[in-house]
């Protein structure tokens, strides 16, 4: 028996792997298993180069549990002595507590970069036992222990088979490990793909009532997953069960893409175009990632483009460094290659359904919009690509491509600067009548209802030639697209200012919302009164929701426009109706209103220019008092009017009437509209 110490440069690493790599202890399994793998798919190579002559036999890797043991045995190549000494005892541990420090919480990091594969099972084990005969002619078997500190022990064994058994006796702190349901769960996690069988005990079937042990290996992995086959053998349904092996939970998948490069990096697999039900469904860590069909992580970001995170389905590449911390894949040449290539056939697939299959492009739309337009707007090459199959869908459910839409908007939505106006509507039913007035002057309507259309207006108001977003209940049909300067006429100063008082003092209050009333001439035929926003401050706060930084704006409230038409015969009858009853309360107090403001006038012009101290105080007074009592005037003209909406039905449900076609009449003032049209009917 030889003992000896193994080569590590740090006095005691052990205790150190396992202290600082607590959380990834679980990957311990992954890595023994991935080594009897490797050293199985050797075998075959040198049996398939003739290097081997001997009977290669069942090569299935078995994992069993013991009363305080873990097993992993191969039938792979084995080790001789010598190699054990070489790959197993040698290791180089060079400035080792620096870089464990740097990467104390990545397990990846510190196994990739020591190469320490094999020692991750002092992560769980208080002792390892290597039990190994090579498949080398005149090999002798040898057994190896290690008890965690750096001394190691190497004596002869009986072993008379090919390969090698590791066994790990577990820690006490680690008897999960011992569970068959965790183990279970771990290899189904790691190894459910990989290319040479692992058996796990023996397939169990029910028998009276009870679960028994059947005579054959449950074999837990498909040594040849779907991404390892060629496309051409391969139908939809094949890809379809494939999809339910992955998520048994999720919907069939809307498109797939089988990636299969060699040159000049190697990657398989295939993404899915999940159908997404909700917007809270939208997950991204959905794609797992594979080296040689070892599990290796579901969080991909980094490698793919943030926008493909969306969607689901396996990549498998030995050339993305696995072992490495986060930070150093976005830099690698590698990783940035096979991202562009990803997106370079993502947008090829899409773009040859558009062009092969439109019908069908242009069903799945829906659900597709969301992955191009997060492409789009995260991805300058994915929008240069995504240009020319992107849709537009407008309220009537037709689609359009950008160059498509603009053709058929161009002749009646250009404006007299020449910016061709974009109307859209966000609920189809909240805009309705809005919607409708568009269609009638024979404007195009489009639905911008997806959960990133407020940031894809930006974006084509930033991508496309001049021109401009608006959404339809945005102003009145009339200034949406502004033809020719207005030469309508103007109601009077006074008027408009008497219709803004009345129906300011008859607008329920709501909450958060704040309405600035004005009188335009619409056409007799357009509605009395109508509400819009205005599109700058409704996107300003949109955005706000979206986007950190915007608060400001996020806590404003809405405003929204009445806009009163003074064209219509029911504002027309209110304006006479008014001046019949108001005329003889208002007239003096106008007169006064009037007098008092020419004399604030006058003592304003007079002081101009001055500076303060050379204006006589009694003038002063006199100005103040001027201002009390133009506000006092003013309030009381208000009252009588206010007084006088009041008492005017007709007022008040206009007003409803608005709020209503809005969606913002609730409650009480709902109420009280419903009564009131009552008694208007009767
Ligand atoms: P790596 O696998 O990254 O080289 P490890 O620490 O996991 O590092 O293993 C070191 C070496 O030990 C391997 O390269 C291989 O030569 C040998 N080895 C480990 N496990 C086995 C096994 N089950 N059968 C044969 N050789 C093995």
């Amino acid at each position: 028996m030889q003992k000896g110490n193994i080569g590590v440069t740090t006095e005691n690493i052990f205790p150190v792997i396992k202290k600082f790599l607590y959380s990834d202890h679980e990957i311990f399994l992954r890595e023994l298993v991935s080594n009897a793998v490797d050293a199985t798919q050797k075998l075959k190579t040198l049996s398939s180069m003739g290097d081997f002559k001997g009977e290669l036999g069942d090569l299935t890797i078995h994992i069993s549990l013991g009363k305080d043991t873990v097993t992993v045995s191969d039938r792979g190549l084995g080790l001789t002595a010598e190699e054990i000494d070489k790959y197993i005892n040698q290791i180089a541990f060079s400035g080792a507590n620096d870089f464990l420090e740097k990467y104390k919480n990545d397990a990846n990091a510190i196994i990739g970069h020591f190469g320490l594969g094999f020692y991750s099972a002092f992560m769980v084990a208080k002792k390892v036992e290597i039990v190994t005969k090579s498949y080398k002619e005149d090999a002798k078997a040898v057994k190896w222990t290690c008890d965690g500190s750096p001394e190691f022990t190497l004596e002869d064994s009986d072993r008379t088979d090919r390969g090698t058994d590791i066994i790990l006796y577990i820690d006490d702190d680690c008897k999960e490990f011992l569970e068959e349901s965790r183990i279970s769960a771990l290899l189904n996690k790691y190894c459910r793909f990989l290319p040479v069988p692992v058996a796990f005990g023996k397939k169990k079937e029910w028998k009276d009532g009870k679960q028994v042990e059947t005579g054959e290996d449950n074999v837990i992995n498909d040594t040849t997953p779907l991404w390892t086959k060629k496309p051409s053998e391969l139908k939809d349904e094949d890809y379809k069960k494939f999809y339910r092996d992955l998520y048994p939970m999720a919907d069939e998948p809307l498109f797939w893409i089988h990636l299969n490069v060699d040159y000049p990096f190697h990657l398989t697999g295939i993404l899915y175009f999940p159908k997404v039900k909700s917007n809270i469904e939208l997950t991204k860590n959905k794609i797992q990632l594979y080296c040689n069909q070892v599990y290796v992580t579901d969080s991909v970001e980094g490698i793919v483009p943030d926008f493909l995170t969306l969607l689901h389905g396996v990549l498998d590449s030995p050339d993305i460094p696995l072992n490495v911390s986060r930070s150093y894949l976005q830099s690698d040449s590698n990783v940035k290659k096979i991202s562009t290539y990803i997106t370079k056939k993502v947008s090829d697939r899409l773009q040859s359904i558009f062009k092969n299959d439109r019908k069908q492009f242009e069903e799945k739309w829906d659900d597709l919009k969301i992955f191009i337009d997060y492409g789009m707007l995260t991805q300058e090459d994915f929008y240069d690509r995504a240009k020319d199959f992107a849709l537009l869908e407008d309220t009537d459910k037709k689609y359009y491509t950008f160059d498509e839409y603009k053709t058929l908007i161009k002749d009646a939505q250009t404006d007299k600067d020449g910016t061709l106006i974009y109307l859209y509507a966000n609920n189809k039913d909240e805009q309705y009548s809005y919607i409708e007035a568009a269609k009638s002057k024979g404007y195009n309507v489009l639905l911008m209802d997806g959960q990133l259309d407020i940031a894809v207006v930006s974006m084509l108001e930033q991508k496309l030639e001049k021109c401009r977003f608006t959404r339809v209940d945005s102003d009145v049909i009339d200034k949406l697209i502004v033809k020719e300067d207005a030469k309508n006429e103007e109601l009077e100063a006074g008027k408009q200012e008497v219709l803004s008082i009345m129906f300011k003092s008859q607008l329920p209050k709501i909450e958060k919302a704040e309405f600035h009333i004005t009188a335009d001439s619409l056409g007799e035929n357009a509605f009395p009164v109508m509400i819009t926003q205005s599109e700058y401050m409704r996107r300003m706060k949109e955005m706000a929701n979206i986007q950190s930084g915007m608060s400001f704006y996020g806590e404003m409230p809405d405003m929204y426009n009445l806009i009163l038409n003074s064209d219509h015969k029911l504002v027309k009858d209110i304006l006479s109706d008014e001046n019949a009853s108001c005329e003889d309360s208002i007239a003096p107090i106008q007169k006064s209103l009037d007098e008092t403001d020419s004399r604030r006038k006058e003592l304003r012009k007079s002081q101009e220019g001055k500076k303060d101290e050379d204006i006589p105080t009694a003038e002063k007074d006199e100005l103040s008092s001027l201002d009390k009592k133009w506000d006092e005037l003013k309030q009381q003209k208000e009252k009588v009017l206010a007084d006088y909406a009041a008492g005017n039905k007709v007022v008040r449900q206009l007003i409803d009437l608005a709020l209503l076609q809005n969606g913002m009449l609730k409650g009480e003032a709902l109420n009280n509209f419903l009564k009131r049209s009552i008694e208007l009917i009767g």
